[in-house]
C-alpha cells in the first residue's frame, strides 16, 4: 500500500528518475482494503470504493450515531488503489514493476533475488530498520466477512466501535463495515500487552455471540476470515539509514492507539515527494509533537493494564455533537487546550501514574544508551 502510494506521489510531484515498484507478490495488493478517514480531497480519492459521513459508536452504555464534521470516511480496495495508481505511473516510461524478493541493502543500492540492482534512494516497506523501539502493546484483530439471511446492517453507517463484547481477553470492542443490509465486514479487535497470549475460539466466539445478540443476525454465513496481529509502538523508529528511508508500517505509520495506516501513508508520501523535488533527497519530513507519542503509549500502558478504560477513553473521546474533535486528536492536528477538553472526564490519576511509568521508563532507555556509549 505505501510502495503504490509514494509512486504515484513521485510520479505527481518528481518523475525526473527512474522509479521501479518492487514486490514478491507475496501479500497481493487485490486483497488488501483500507478504510480511513480524511479532511479535504486527496490525490487518489478516485480509488474510494465506498464513502460515509456519518458513523456509530456504542461506548458507556449507550448507541450514539455521530456527524463526521469535516471528515469522511472511506473504503479503498487494493485493486482500485492500484489501478488509479497505475493510471499516474503508467503514462511515465521511466516507472515500471518488477516482481522480485528484496534480500537487503547494500552501498549504492538493493538486492532482489539475490542480484545487485542500483538505486539512489530506497523506499523500504518490507525490511525495516535494524532497530526499533520496544512495543507498547498490540492490536490483535480477527474479521468475518458476513452474509446474512435478514438485512440486519446498517448499509449507510458503519460501527467504528461497539463495546458490546467481553473484556476478558483484552480491551475489546467490535468493528462493523456495511457493504449492504445483508453484508458486512464484522471486526473483533482488541488491544493487548505485548507478548500476551492470543485465544483465537475466544475471539471467534466473541464474534458469533456480537452477531447473534448484538447485531441480531439469524442464518449468517462466513464467507470470509482475516485475522491479523498488528505490532503498536508509539515512539517513531529511525527511518534514514544513507540512502535508504523506510516507509508504510514499518516506517512508524501505523498510529499505535488506532491501528490505522492509510491516511497517514498518503501524507507521508506526499512530504517524501515534497521533499525529492525540492531537495534532491527525501529526508525534509515534518514531525509531529512529541506529546503524540507520548499520549499514545500513555492510553496503551493504561488500557493493557486495565481494559475497562479503553471504552471510557473512547465514550469521552466521542461525547461530543460530531465525531470531529476525536478525530482531529488521533489525527494529531488538535492544539493543547482542544486536548485538555477531550480528557476532561478521563479519570486523571490513572493517566498520571501511566505517564510517570512511561516518562521514567523512557529516562531509564535514555541513560542505559547514552552509558553503553
Ligand atoms: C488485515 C489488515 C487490515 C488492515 N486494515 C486497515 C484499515 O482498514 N485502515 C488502515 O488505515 N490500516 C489498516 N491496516 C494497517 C495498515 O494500513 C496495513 O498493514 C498496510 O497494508 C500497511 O502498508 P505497507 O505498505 O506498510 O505494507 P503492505 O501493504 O503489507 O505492503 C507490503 C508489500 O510488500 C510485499 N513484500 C513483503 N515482503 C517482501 C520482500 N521481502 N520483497 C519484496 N516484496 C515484499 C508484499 O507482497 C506487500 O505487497 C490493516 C492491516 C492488516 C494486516
Amino acid at each position: 500500500m505505501s510502495g503504490l502510494s509514494l509512486a504515484a506521489h513521485l510520479a505527481v510531484a518528481d518523475h525526473r528518475h527512474p522509479v521501479v515498484v518492487v514486490d514478491d507478490g507475496s501479500r497481493p495488493v487485490e486483497d488488501g482494503a483500507w478504510a480511513s478517514w480524511s479532511a479535504g480531497a486527496g490525490m487518489l480519492d478516485a480509488a474510494a470504493h465506498r464513502w460515509f459521513d456519518k458513523i456509530r459508536v456504542h461506548a458507556g452504555g449507550r448507541t450514539t450515531v455521530l456527524p463526521l464534521g469535516r471528515y469522511r470516511y472511506r473504503v479503498v480496495r487494493g485493486r482500485d488503489l492500484a489501478e488509479v495508481v497505475h493510471r499516474y505511473t503508467d503514462p511515465l516510461p521511466g516507472f515500471t514493476r518488477q516482481r522480485g524478493h528484496v534480500d537487503g541493502f547494500t552501498d549504492g543500492g538493493l538486492v532482489v533475488d539475490g542480484r545487485f540492482v542500483r538505486a539512489r534512494w530506497v523506499f523500504d516497506s518490507v525490511v525495516g530498520p535494524g532497530e526499533t523501539p520496544p512495543l507498547d502493546a498490540q492490536l490483535v484483530f480477527r474479521g468475518w466477512r458476513v452474509s446474512s439471511e435478514r438485512g440486519v446492517f446498517d448499509a449507510e453507517i458503519p460501527t467504528l466501535f461497539d463495546f458490546r463484547t467481553s473484556q476478558t481477553h483484552g480491551a475489546s470492542f467490535v468493528y462493523v463495515l456495511p457493504e449492504d443490509t445483508h453484508h458486512a465486514l464484522v471486526e473483533h479487535t482488541a488491544f493487548v500487552a505485548p507478548g500476551a497470549a492470543q485465544d483465537e475460539t475466544a475471539q471467534r466466539e466473541a464474534l458469533a455471540e456480537y452477531l447473534a445478540e448484538v447485531a441480531g443476525a439469524t442464518g449468517y454465513e462466513v464467507e470470509r476470515e482475516e485475522h491479523a496481529v498488528l505490532p503498536l509502538c508509539a515512539a517513531q523508529p529511525p527511518r534514514a539509514h544513507g540512502h535508504v528511508l523506510t516507509i508504510g508500517a514499518r516506517g512508524g505509520m501505523l498510529k499505535a492507539s488506532t491501528g490505522f495506516a492509510y491516511q497517514r501513508v498518503q501524507r507521508d508520501s506526499a512530504a517524501i515527494a515534497w521533499s525529492m523535488s525540492r531537495h534532491g533527497h527525501p529526508f525534509d519530513l515534518p514531525r509531529a509533537p512529541g506529546r503524540f507519542p507520548l499520549l499514545d503509549s500513555v492510553l496503551l500502558d493504561v488500557v493493557t493494564r486495565e481494559p475497562v478504560q479503553l471504552e471510557r477513553a473512547f465514550a469521552a473521546l466521542f461525547r461530543f455533537r460530531t465525531a470531529e474533535p476525536a478525530l482531529r486528536f488521533l489525527d494529531e492536528e488538535t492544539t493543547l487546550s482542544q486536548e485538555m477538553r477531550l480528557f476532561a472526564g478521563m479519570p486523571a490519576a490513572t493517566y498520571l501514574a501511566a505517564a510517570r511509568r512511561r516518562l521514567t521508563s523512557s529516562a531509564g532507555g535514555a541513560s542505559r544508551a547514552t552509558t553503553s556509549r
